[in-house]
Order: C-alpha cells, then structure tokens, then sequence
C-alpha cells in the first residue's frame, strides 16, 4: 500500500480517501498507519496514533510522537515505559519536544532504572543543559551520581559544567589517521549534487562509529562545536549517511523523499551526495562552526568545478537536511535550529 499512499500524496487527488484511510485501518498495520498520517492526512492523528499505540509497536510510536502533535501522548508515555532500552527512551525524550515535565521526568527517572550511566549522563546533560530545566529531586541525583561515578565534587552553581564536562569527556582526544573504510568506492557513475546537513549529539561518538566497520554509517565531514573539522571520507567516494533504497518495505525508500533530487534520481542518494555531521543537539551552531560549514562547502563546491566542472547551484534545492533525504527515520535531523540561509547567503556573497 506504499505506492498508493505516496500515489496520493503526489498526485494531490483527493477521492476514495475514505476508502484507502478503511483499508489501512482494518490492515492494522502500524506503518501504513504512519505513512497514511505523515503523507495522506494528518488530521486523522488521534484515530490513527490510538491504533498505532494498540499494536504496541515502539519504533511507529516513536516516529508518531516525533512527527506530530498527539493529544493524549500520557498515553504513550504509559506503554514507553515498559521498554528497557535506554537508547529508545532517551529518543523519545530528545525527539518530541512537546512533552511536559512530569512526562520528561518519568522516561528519565526509567533511564535511571535502568542503570547505563551514558544514557543517564545524556538524559541529565540534556534535560538540565540544553533545555535548561531544573527539577530539585533530580539535580540531587546528577550531583551524587556525578560524585560516585566521576568523583566529581558539584554543587548547585557548578554541576551544569560538570555535566558537560562529563559528555563531552572523549571529545579532544586525537583523531584517527586517514580515511575510514565506511564508504562506496566512486560515485557510481553519478556527479553529486547535494549537500545533505546532519547533527549528532557528540563529535566524539560520531568519530567512534564512523571510524567503526560494524556500524554501517560514515560521513564526509564532522565538524564539532568549537569549529575544529575532521574528514572522514574522501570527496571522490560515497559516504554512508542518507542511504536511500528503491524498495518501497525500507523506511528509507526514496520516494519518501521530500527533495526532488533525492526522489526522482532512482538510486542509492549517498553516491549523488556530500554529507556533513554538525556536533549540535538541534541544528544550531556555534559562531565557530558556521565559519567551518561554509569553509568545508566551498571546498566540495571548488572540487566539484575542479574535477567535473560542474557549477554547484547554492540554493535549497542542492543544500539540503537528511530529513528531506530520509524524511521518515530523520525527521529532527539537522533540528529546526540549522541556519541554512545564513550558510546559503554566506556562500553566496563573499
Ligand atoms: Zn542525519
């Protein structure tokens, strides 16, 4: 039913919507629900997000939540907290930003139970720094945990610095020599033509997975905070951050694609593509890093004019985030906060 929703979604043709919305209720398949929501008809979240949460599926709930504002998401909450994995609650904390406090703290206070202290250092290092919340109960937590784990002597006017100093422990070590083996060799036959933006939470953890050959992902570039670039795979190769597939079961199917490029060219987007990882929680960036996005763009735009004299067009068409790639896995990726006009006019004009 794939085709037929993103038929719909194309052709802008609004008869027998009743009819396919039936059948992909009586499917009581959570994905159909989901992709009937995010391309048919998002009015229909709350009877659609109420089947979703029937069949228990985590990984539709989570994209739910992420991609639309649900009325009764206390509801979810309820079935979230049955999961034991901290990576999965985490997301969820991190995805949907509508959540209120009582929710936030009680996935938290679920990390905390279950004892992985990354996911407990992260779930603090957000809620109390990137949100900038306060909660009494848990700032006492993070001050103990921070004295038993890392013994760290905290109180109230310094444990924001120490959590960051805690998350961001790994980030100035050395970085690794040469090229990581995550890539396509070439370009299979194509001229890439975009430039896909990311984020991810932590420079050093992006190092560690695309440097590492199980993980399957790798980027060009990853440029962390304070402005400092690391290339991790070369121009003339095929980096693994915005796979799309031609088959229309994988949630990375390219007709998802909300960019036109990536959709219409029918095949794998990471040979047609550059990709470059921002160390940020919600896309924006530092003073120092907006300086090194533009450097590292007029590097690929300079190669791209050098080896295939090809004229790069610096517009939104060609300068895109992976939510546009992969809309339905990467919907907060490169976050709401990413200056796309600024790099755009920056480029442009100097
Ligand atoms: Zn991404």
């Amino acid at each position: 039913m794939t085709d037929e929703i993103l038929d719909y979604h194309y052709s802008g043709k609004t008869g027998q919507v009743e009819r396919l919305k039936d059948r992909v209720l009586a499917s009581g398949d959570p994905r159909e629900m989901f992709l009937y929501l995010f391309y048919v008809d998002n009015e229909e979240v709350d009877l659609m997000g109420k089947a979703i949460l029937d069949t228990g599926n985590f990984v539709y709930i989570h994209y739910l939540l992420r991609s639309f504002r649900v009325t009764n998401y206390k509801d979810f909450i309820q079935k979230i907290l049955c999961s034991d994995s901290p990576k999965y609650l985490f997301n969820i904390l991190y995805d949907v930003d509508y959540l209120d406090k009582q929710s936030r703290l009680e996935i938290i206070q679920r990390i905390i139970e279950l004892n992985d202290d990354s996911y407990i250092t992260k779930a603090a290092y957000y809620y109390f720094v990137v949100l900038d919340l306060f909660d009494e109960g848990l700032s006492l937590f993070t001050k103990n945990f921070l004295r038993a784990n890392f013994s760290i002597e905290v109180d109230n006017s310094n444990y924001k610095g120490a959590l960051d100093k805690v998350f961001y422990r790994d980030d100035y070590k050395k970085d690794p020599d040469g090229f990581s083996m995550n890539c396509f060799e070439g370009r299979n036959g194509y001229i890439p033509s975009l430039i896909v933006c990311h984020i991810n939470n932590s420079y050093s953890s992006a190092i560690k997975r695309f440097y590492d050959t199980k993980s399957g992902v790798s980027s060009h570039y990853v440029i962390r905070r304070d402005g400092h670039v690391k290339q991790v795979v070369g121009l003339d190769d095929s980096a693994w951050a915005n796979g799309t597939s031609l088959d229309p079961l994988k949630d990375y199917y390219n007709r998802f694609a909300t960019s036109e490029i990536a959709r219409t060219i029918n095949d794998n987007a990471n040979y047609f593509s550059f990709s470059i990882e921002h160390e940020s929680f919600d896309g924006n960036l530092t003073d120092e890093q907006l300086n090194a996005t533009v450097m590292v763009m007029r590097e690929i735009i300079a190669y791209l004019k050098d080896k295939y004299n090809y004229d790069f067009q610096i517009d939104r068409k060609h300068i895109i985030g992976h939510n546009e790639v992969n809309p339905v896995i990467r919907k907060k990726c490169p976050g709401e906060g990413f200056p796309f006009d600024k790099i755009i006019r920056r480029l442009k004009h100097q």
